[in-house]
């Protein structure tokens, strides 16, 4: 499937070297433990969450013993399953549209693309869609997102580059309450200079929508790159400071072998991964489903 692709370069990463340090077949000791916990960190799932992991499987392997490799993968399976599971919870949806959603994130980690595979994505799913370019800071986002609009049939409510973000949200939602739109999808501006900026910004949206929808902004999305690793958590880590973030839309999985960081991202973020981006195409993006994840990682 899709999301077993996705991960092939992960998968390749992380569960050849399980093989590589235990047999299939032979009884795990403390010295293949030692081995197993660099090709973790190699995976990028951070060193904190390999240090729990690795706690586990240590007092685990002392207490009952890890009888064969094949065990050792179904024990890291449970294992990573329980952290992505600790920080799911389900999706609050409004009762009455239009459901409003952000998207925030820094530029370059497919933020606007992502607006526009997501606006695709409710729309095959029936949903009326109507998308927000409020990313006036980087040149042609606006385009880029008509563009993407165009091609899943969806209007784009814009502004001009430089001009304030909240007044094209405030026309936004004023359209999507006047023609009973089911989600409006606001793409924002990715800017990162000072965090009192962002926050000054992102605040001003949150307020704005508000105002003219009660519970609005229903959803924040944050979106990652899980290319740039431990790099892409610590500048994550301001976007959750700055807005109440729902969840993260992870893109860039396909072919990158650091597809572990969705374990960092629950352990130092407390935050699920709910899609995840894997191609540049329309269609590529997947709800994110931990249970195939996991299958697809440890093999
Ligand atoms: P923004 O600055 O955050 O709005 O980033 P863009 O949406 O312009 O995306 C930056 C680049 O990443 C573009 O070349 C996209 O095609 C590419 N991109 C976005 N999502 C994915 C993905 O899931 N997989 C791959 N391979 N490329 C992606």
């Amino acid at each position: 499937d899709r999301m077993k692709q996705a991960v092939t370069r992960t998968r390749e990463s992380l569960s050849d070297s399980i093989s590589s340090v235990v047999a299939l077949t032979r009884e795990v000791d403390q010295a293949s433990l030692d081995e197993l916990e660099p090709r973790l960190l190699a995976a990028d799932i951070g060193s904190a969450t390999t240090a729990i992991i690795m706690e586990n499987l240590r007092q685990r392997a002392l207490r009952t013993g890890i009888e064969s490799g094949a065990q050792l993968r179904q024990i890291l399976k449970v294992e990573l399953k329980q952290i992505l599971d600790g920080v799911s919870r389900p999706m609050q949806h409004p009762a009455a549209p239009p459901e409003v959603i952000l998207m925030v994130g820094v530029n370059g980690t497919g933020k606007t693309t992502t607006t526009g595979k997501l606006a695709n994505l409710y729309r095959t799913q029936g949903r009326s869609v109507l998308l927000c370019a409020a990313d006036t800071f980087r040149a042609a986002a606006i385009e880029q997102l008509e563009v993407w609009a165009q091609r899943s049939d969806v209007p784009v409510i814009k502004t001009k580059q430089g001009g304030d973000p909240s007044a094209a949200l405030y026309d936004a939602l004023t359209a999507a309450k006047a023609r009973g739109t089911d989600v409006l999808i606001a793409d924002t501006a990715g800017r990162l200079h000072t965090k009192t900026d962002l926050m000054k910004e992102l605040d001003k949206m949150r307020r704005t929508a508000e105002k003219l929808v009660p519970g609005a902004p229903h959803q924040t999305f944050l979106v990652m790159d899980a290319t740039t690793g431990q790099n892409g958590l610590q500048q994550a880590r301001l976007f959750t400071e700055a807005a109440r973030v729902s969840g993260i839309v992870l893109t860039k999985l396909d072919g990158t072998a650091k597809g572990g960081i969705v374990l960092a991202i629950a352990t130092e973020l407390k935050l699920p991964v709910l899609y995840a981006g894997i191609g540049e195409k329309i269609d590529d993006l997947i709800p994110f489903d931990s249970t195939a994840f996991i299958d697809s990682l440890v093999g």
